[in-house]
């Protein structure tokens, strides 16, 4: 497995292999890899000739008060893993490398990046279209891998790139969960014992929903406010937002005769927890 930390060393080595009629499979990360991201470098590694990998905690996507400086940082595990899911290439910048003195050209993004984590982590998706997209530039594969755990993320990168014409094919792929129901994130190694328990209220919000829906529960507000009451009555600390909303757009629905998902952002301590399922309608 290589070890780059130079964009012109990754740019030569994928474009060669790309020359070669090689299909490269790409997966961006902040790193602190746990199941979720090994199943996008296996799904690569199955569909593609080549896997690349990035590991790089991306300052410009993190507000002035968020997690920046404590993110988990654990690159020797990561690379181990990596290498047993013999993954091809992994990049790892420094942050001079990305943002260089005098950088200051950034995505503005698409209008699906302006509601839920729109409204509470504004000018979050403009770092990360404008990191995703230099990665995308850095690394030129043929397929890119991202989870729908960042529901919300994939949409916004997805309508980037066919805004911006990247030859790119973005694939999404299904959320890891722990054996209890908790989506797999680089976040959940803060929570005390304590908290693990409390964070599994998402994922019980999110299927008792599914339940009220399968029973045919059709009123949109009255759904949203029993995720709420669901999550406060289990123990999270805050609600950013339990909302269902259509699953292109993420703009708000008037009834359930149409796709649907359900999205939640709560705090459990200090720990800001996301997680979604689409929701399968009796009726549909
Ligand atoms: P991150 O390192 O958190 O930026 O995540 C890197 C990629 O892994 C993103 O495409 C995430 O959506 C994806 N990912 C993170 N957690 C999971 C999970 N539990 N299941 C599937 N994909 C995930």
């Amino acid at each position: 497995m290589k070890i780059v930390s130079s964009p012109h060393e990754a740019y030569a080595q994928v474009s060669h292999w790309r020359r070669e009629g090689l299909q490269v499979g790409l997966i961006p990360t902040m790193g602190a890899l746990h199941e979720g991201h090994l199943a996008l470098v296996r799904r690569s590694v199955s569909e593609c000739d080549i896997t690349a990998a990035t590991i790089f905690v991306n300052p410009t996507q993190f507000a002035p008060h968020e997690d920046l400086s404590r993110y988990p940082r654990t690159l020797e595990g990561d690379l181990d893993g990596l290498r047993n899911e013999k993954c091809d290439l992994v990049f790892v910048p420094q942050n001079e490398a990305l943002y260089p003195n005098g950088f200051s050209t950034y995505v503005q993004p698409p209008a699906v990046a302006e509601p839920l984590e729109g409204v509470y982590r504004p000018g979050h998706y403009r770092g990360v279209c404008t990191v995703v997209l230099k990665l995308f530039g850095i690394l030129p594969a043929t397929l890119a891998y991202f989870g729908q755990k960042d529901y919300q993320q994939l949409a916004v990168i997805r309508r980037m790139v066919e805004d911006l014409n990247v030859g790119i094919r973005v694939e999404g792929c299904a959320t890891v969960r722990e054996p209890d129901g908790l989506a797999m994130s680089s976040r959940n190694r803060y929570l005390s014992a304590d908290q693990r328990r409390t964070a599994l209220c998402l994922w019980n919000a999110l299927t008792l929903v599914q339940r009220l829906v399968q029973d045919g529960a059709s009123d949109v507000g009255k759904l949203e406010s029993a995720m709420h009451e669901h999550l406060l009555t289990a123990g999270a600390d805050r609600v950013d937002y339990a909302r269902i909303v259509d699953p292109d757009s993420l703009q708000d629905l008037q009834t359930l005769n149409q796709p649907a998902i359900a999205l939640i952002a709560a705090h459990v301590g200090s720990t800001r927890l996301i997680d979604n399922l689409m929701l399968e309608s009796a009726s549909r």
